[in-house]
């Protein structure tokens, strides 16, 4: 085929269209989708052939680039023909059919990344999913009485029962959750909160912004470092509606502080005949999880402080779904249960159907760590993951790849436990170092280019994996991503 360098000797988009390659793919895509990507990659062509591309838009061009590259060989670089045109409509038709959010591997051991989707879901919450969302299922259908039913009542059944409260609610997140409970229980009122508590969680969940916009009064209390339980009890008045009290999840104080305990405040609150609203951020549930960190505050000791309303994720700590849990006294959560919100913020029958098969699954703590991938991932064997990132590297020196073992910290992410350091191991190599090197940039932007893309941490000569998060099948898939990586620029055979 000869090379095209003038637009006038481009193809026609019927010419184009002819190609076998193409009309397979229009079996299964239809013909307007390939026209119109066959017109795309020509205008582009044209753009690339008389110098008009607009650097700063992203643009199909890269389509054609990527096949011109695909088809450089060592000595020669490829011609823009027909062919080359083809396989760019090809790539551009493959990556449409993609969808936005696709799959990754996560080697970047953050447990709780919040970009890569918070909680991996047990297999068992999955196939429950399957199994009721691929047909119909009973989620407002009581089926003992032929009637209608309620989409909550067995997850707040198992809420109550695992946490022996009065009651329980399920929302889309936790966001929501202290939004209904303060729209609900403190419209128009005060609500008493210390100033070392007024956080911001990621995505500008911001407490004073939902305050306001829940049309509840923020009365704040104390300093920044220092709040005294007198500080709340001044403050008590008739407009009181709620004390509120928030876990600062993502960062903490240190030095001269002070902040009064759950259960003094919430005996205070109870003096006053006043609710106490506990916002828990992560909720951690498993026992085994918190002896790793101390400092959190549990599902089971907000409980037992006394609080009467306990809002926490369903992602973070939980290692579920999306969603947002409230637990507590029955008479604030009947209130939020007939707020008009509630509509807006109830959970879809996936999300349902995942959390109660994850919360069912902590009725036996064995069976928890064993299947909830956020605790098996947390609890994992320390040695075992040494010794299976030691085998990786071994491999990968097989293939003339530098790689070892390297001493490093846990990560939790998603916003929990910020001061948490337990030892781990990470998978390190210093591309720089090799003959026919790569650089840092390089490889860690080549397996972000790879299919599944494979996201990893870097600092200045060292990429860094961490098998921690990474399945034994994603290992083999990081391992091709690396030889590919490497062969392309490197002297790998
Ligand atoms: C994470 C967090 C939230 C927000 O929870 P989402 O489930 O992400 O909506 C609210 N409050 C605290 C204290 C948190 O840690």
């Amino acid at each position: 085929m000869t090379s095209i360098e003038n637009p006038r000797d481009l193809p026609k988009v019927d010419e184009l269209l002819r190609d076998i390659r193409l009309n397979k793919i229009m079996e299964t895509l239809g013909y307007v989708p390939v026209r119109d990507a066959v017109r795309k990659i020509l205008d582009a062509a044209r753009e690339i052939l008389l110098g008009t591309q607009d650097s700063d838009i992203l643009s199909d061009t890269i389509y054609i680039d990527y096949a011109l590259a695909l088809n450089t060989t060592h000595d020669t670089d490829a011609l823009l023909t027909e062919n080359i045109l083809t396989l760019a409509v090809l790539r551009k038709l493959d990556d449409e059919a993609k969808p936005g959010i696709r799959k990754v591997i996560n080697a970047t051991g953050a447990i709780l990344h919040t970009n890569l989707g918070r909680a991996p879901l047990a297999k068992q919450a999955l196939a429950a999913v399957k199994r009721s969302a691929e047909g119909y299922c009973s989620l407002e259908f009581d089926l003992a009485n032929n009637s209608r039913g309620q989409r909550t009542t067995s997850i707040e059944a198992l809420l109550c029962r695992m946490f022996d409260v009065e009651a329980a609610l399920v929302v889309n997140n936790n966001a929501a959750a202290v939004m209904l409970a303060l729209s609900s229980l403190c419209r128009g009122r005060e609500v008493i909160v210390s100033r070392g508590e007024l956080v911001e969680i990621g995505g500008l969940f911001r407490i004073p912004d939902i305050m306001e916009e829940s049309q509840a009064i923020l009365r704040e209390v104390g300093t920044t470092n220092k709040t005294h339980s007198f500080d709340y009890e001044k403050a008590i008045g008739d407009s009181t509606a709620a004390l509120l009290k928030v876990h600062p999840s993502n960062f903490r104080l240190i030095g001269f502080t002070e902040e009064v305990e759950e259960k003094e405040l919430a005996s205070l609150a109870h003096k006053y005949n006043l609710p106490l609203i506990y916002d828990l951020g992560s909720g951690c549930i498993s026992s085994a999880l918190a002896s790793l960190m101390p400092d959190e505050p549990t599902v089971a000791s907000a409980v037992d402080s006394g609080a009467d309303v306990i809002c926490f994720s369903g992602d973070k700590l939980v290692g579920g779904p999306q969603a947002g849990i409230i637990i507590g006294r029955a008479k604030p959560l009947a209130a939020m249960r007939s707020h008009p919100l509630m509509r807006a913020f109830r959970c879809d029958k996936m999300t349902l159907i995942a959390l109660e098969t994850t919360l069912a699954l902590y009725l036996d703590p064995d069976l928890a760590k064993q299947h909830i991938p956020l605790l098996s991932m947390a609890l994992c064997d320390l040695d075992a993951l040494r010794d299976r990132t030691q085998t990786l590297a071994d491999e990968l020196s097989g293939y003339g790849i530098p790689a070892k073992p390297e001493p490093s910290e846990m990560i939790l992410g998603g916003g929990s436990a910020p001061e948490l350091r337990v030892p781990s191991w990470a998978l390190a190599i210093r591309p720089e170092n090799t003959t026919g090197s790569i650089s840092v940039v390089a490889l860690e932007s080549s397996l972000r280019a790879f299919d599944p893309p494979i996201l990893c941490r870097t600092s200045h000569d060292v990429v860094l994996l961490d098998l921690r998060t990474v399945s034994e099948e994603e290992e083999r898939l990081i391992t091709f991503a690396l030889v590919d990586a490497f062969g392309k620029e490197g002297d790998i055979p």
